[in-house]
């Protein structure tokens, strides 16, 4: 099949390849429609590398995505042929331990799309496990559906910041992960999200989304702004989704006392960690690791129409010019969110 191959750091092309796949018992087989394109992607074409997972053969890049179920295997059962669904691209073991603690987002042995050795879904069609593949509701576009995956990441973070109704958060960076922090936040119950970041045009989108007050910090304080809007308390979530090293090492300054701090972007490089600043405030500290279980809740608030996505797609582009999306996604303007790339169906 023809499929979007990362053939090493800095060389992409469009080509033939050869993906065996069976249809097992509980899997459905998809036609893809819509796949985002997501920071992990552009670093794989632009480093071959993230951490520890390295390039080392062909790999077809690809895990924010939606489709139309074309089989069904013997056993599966609530997925029919013509569901529109979108998928999570992450599987663990199903016998692991990990799996049966209901944490399998952590599980050592999860595949995951478009994670070295495992391929992406870049391509016309794959092969997947029925329980992690999730209906669309007809009110729910495939692109909408292709966002559940990096929505996903901001709903996990806002699981983990326990939030109660009212509370004012603070989300740290306004690329796509912040965005669907502050949306997962306000859909959560805040009554307020400050969103900091330097690039105008994104605080700018960002203001559109709700209940929002964003802050450039290259020009304002974002503990001032916090203090302000606080009567000096502070806010009672901190998120942490720009990966900055700098900005993540200041997330206790707008903090609360007993506030939470969640991080969620991940820093290129270990940071330093003032643990007497997290301490004066009592702060609870969360870490976000992709996500467990969310799926459903997501798309059910997609489908009942209180948390959109559709702002945050900016760019959309041809399966036929997939190395210009990622040129493009490389290069991002800063009035760009998600780019998104469209299969001929
Ligand atoms: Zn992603």
């Amino acid at each position: 099949m023809e499929a979007l191959v990362l053939e090493k750091a800095h060389e992409l092309s469009l080509r033939d390849i050869q993906i065996p796949e069976t249809l097992g018992p509980h899997d459905v087989r998809i036609a893809l429609h819509t796949v985002g394109v997501c920071g992990s992607d552009v670093h794989y074409y632009d480093t071959g590398a993230i951490g520890q997972f390295v390039v080392r053969e062909p790999m077809v890049l690809g895990h924010e995505a939606a489709g139309t179920i074309i089989e069904v295997g013997s056993d599966v059962q609530g997925l029919k042929v013509g569901d529109r669904v979108c998928m999570e691209p992450g599987i663990p073991d199903p016998n692991s331990k990990a799996t049966r603690l209901g944490i399998y987002n952590l599980d050592p042995a999860v595949r995951f799309w478009a994670t070295p050795p495992v391929h992406g879904v870049l391509r016309p069609t794959v092969v997947h496990p029925a329980a992690f593949t999730f209906k669309l509701p007809d009110n729910v576009s495939f692109a909408e559906g292709a966002m559940v995956e990096p929505l996903a990441v901001g709903m996990h973070g806002a699981n983990k910041a326990q939030i109660k109704p009212g509370d004012l958060a603070v989300v740290i960076g306004a690329g796509p992960i912040g965005m669907v922090t502050l949306l997962s936040a306000l859909a959560g119950g805040c009554s307020r999200v400050v969103i900091a970041d330097v690039q105008q045009p994104k605080l700018d989108l960002a203001a559109t989304l709700g209940p929002v007050t964003p802050v450039n910090v290259a020009q304002e304080n974002l503990t001032d702004v916090v203090m302000k809007l606080t009567d000096g308390w502070g806010a009672d979530i901190v998120f942490e989704a720009s990966g900055n090293a700098k900005a993540a090492a200041g997330v206790f300054e707008p903090l609360c006392p007993a506030g939470r701090v969640v991080f969620i972007g991940i820093p290129g490089q270990p940071i330093a960690f003032d643990v007497s600043a997290a301490q004066v405030k009592e702060a609870r500290i969360e870490n976000v690791f992709r996500y467990a279980h969310v799926y459903p809740r997501a798309i059910a608030l997609m489908g009942s129409g209180l948390l959109d996505v559709k702002p945050l797609i900016t760019n959309t582009f041809g399966f036929e010019d997939s190395i210009a999306a990622f040129d493009f996604a490389l290069h991002m303007p800063p009035d760009s969110v998600k780019v998104q790339i469209t299969l001929p169906q």
